[in-house]
């Protein structure tokens, strides 16, 4: 059966934990061919390993998404890897410390913002630059619930990833009609190792779990879906959105 990413080559960073490495695999399931991109290597490789396992194509590629020139030639090397790139997903991101806004350091501010915003920005440019170079191309930010309302023990986290809705924003406008579809999507609470420690601490986990009108935190793959569709040509009407996966917690 044909799936709905049959001949495109995806980028998606992360790709070696949770969202990202589900949505290289339902990706690859789709049938594209998946660069994994990701600052762990053992994680990437794993990703890769599981694509080829069951009988996708991959490739890993170290990259620290807030090295500029470490970005730049990662997407160089999907390119001369694979020949070209249709879909990047920019889902690298980390989630910094629970803490009041005036217990946050400088240093710790900075490095959430470095991750989970100037990294996107920085693969936007690198993935842009290419896609304009052969017509176009589909690409997901990551953003997240707390993209879309204040988070309550993190605000670094909303700051950035109410950046990356407004850079997606900018970006679908000034990209649109060069064929470049932008859009980004915003996961309510997901069980991977970043959800973890929020999950594990009971207080914190009850008042969120109670804003999910499902009842329940999401897996990975449930994310990956809508990534995938996003990706695909069948969203070819879609862009500038951002896209609640979240169980109702925006509602
Ligand atoms: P995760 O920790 O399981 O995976 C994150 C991956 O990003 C890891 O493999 C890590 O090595 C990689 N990474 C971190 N910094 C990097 C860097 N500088 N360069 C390259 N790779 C780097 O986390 P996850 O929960 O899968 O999160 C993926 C994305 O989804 C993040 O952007 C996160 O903010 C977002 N998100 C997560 C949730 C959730 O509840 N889990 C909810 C909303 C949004």
């Amino acid at each position: 059966m044909a799936g709905i990413l049959d001949e495109k080559i995806a980028f998606i960073t992360g790709g070696g934990s949770g969202i990202g490495a589900a949505t290289a695999k339902i990706s690859a399931r789709e049938g594209a061919r998946v660069v994994v991109a990701d600052m762990d290597d053992e994680g990437g490789q794993r990703t890769v390993s599981e694509i080829g396992n069951a009988g996708g194509e991959a490739l890993f590629i170290h990259v620290d998404v807030t090295d500029e020139d470490g970005v730049r030639s990662a997407i160089q090397q999907t390119v001369e890897h694979f020949g070209r790139l249709d879909c990047a997903v920019n889902n690298a991101g980390i989630g910094g410390e629970s803490r009041l806004l005036v217990d946050y350091s400088r240093e710790a501010w900075d490095r959430v913002l470095a991750i989970n915003l100037t990294g996107v920005w920085l693969c936007l440019q690198a993935e842009i630059r290419q896609m304009l170079a052969t017509g176009g191309g589909s690409i997901v930010n990551m953003s997240s619930g707390a993209g879309l309302s204040g988070h309550p023990y993190n605000p670094p986290y909303s700051a950035s990833k109410h950046g990356v809705i407004g850079i997606t924003k900018s970006a679908a406008i000034q990209y649109g009609s060069s064929g470049i579809r932008i859009n980004a999507v915003c996961p309510g609470v997901i069980e991977t190792p970043m959800a973890a420690p929020m999950i594990g601490d009971p207080e914190k986990s009850e008042s969120l779990l109670g804003r999910h009108a499902l009842g329940r935190f999401g897996k990975p793959e449930e994310v990956g879906e809508a990534v995938a569709w996003l990706c695909s040509d069948a969203a070819s009407y879609v862009t500038g959105i951002a896209m609640p996966v979240d169980a109702g917690y925006l509602a």
